[in-house]
């Protein structure tokens, strides 16, 4: 199959959003944002997603827990309903803590596509554990040449290409 169908057109998380907000925490100018991992802890069935990420990373995350939620952003921000998954992140004067959140009704229709698990949870690590951004480019076939595509695409099409998308994510190409 040349061209990639596209079966979902959920926006896959936070960039500009979540890349102002850190900026504006980062200036101090948002108060009352709490630590995203308050009440956010690791849903188990997500661990081995998480597991397959660090096999590839070649190190642990580290502390972000990845938890499954009805509310993505903090109580204060617009909640942007599109969003399936973000990575937040909050600074005190001494550290940055990072947390992941999917959104539950997504994850209840998703849990048993391994690969869209895999394209979500390798998103959300890409921006939380690699800090990377969002990137929109397509190919000459109209095929996203990154993981970190901000809108979730064709499983198919993922799984066809997983390990080119992987060494993208990871920068081995
Ligand atoms: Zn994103």
């Amino acid at each position: 199959m040349k061209f990639l169908i596209v079966i979902s057109l959920l926006l896959c998380s936070c960039g500009a959003s979540v890349e102002q907000m850190v900026d504006k925490v980062l200036h101090g100018k948002i108060t009352g944002i709490e630590d995203p991992r308050t009440g956010c802890n690791t849903h188990p069935e997500l661990v081995p997603y998480i597991r397959d990420f660090e096999e590839e990373y070649g190190r642990g995350i580290g502390d972000i827990p990845i938890c499954v939620g009805d509310r993505l952003y903090p109580a204060n921000m617009e909640e942007p309903l599109n969003t399936v998954g973000v990575c937040l992140k909050w600074t005190s004067p001494i550290r940055i803590y990072k947390a992941i959140i999917v959104r539950t009704s997504w994850f209840n229709d998703n849990k048993h596509d391994r690969y869209a698990m895999r394209q979500l949870i390798e998103h959300e690590l890409g921006h939380c554990a690699l800090n990377r951004v969002h990137n929109s480019k397509v190919d000459a076939n109209g095929k996203q040449v990154s993981i970190m595509f901000p809108i979730s695409f064709s499983g198919q099409h993922y799984r066809d290409n997983h390990q080119y998308y992987l060494d993208e994510l990871f920068n081995r190409l």
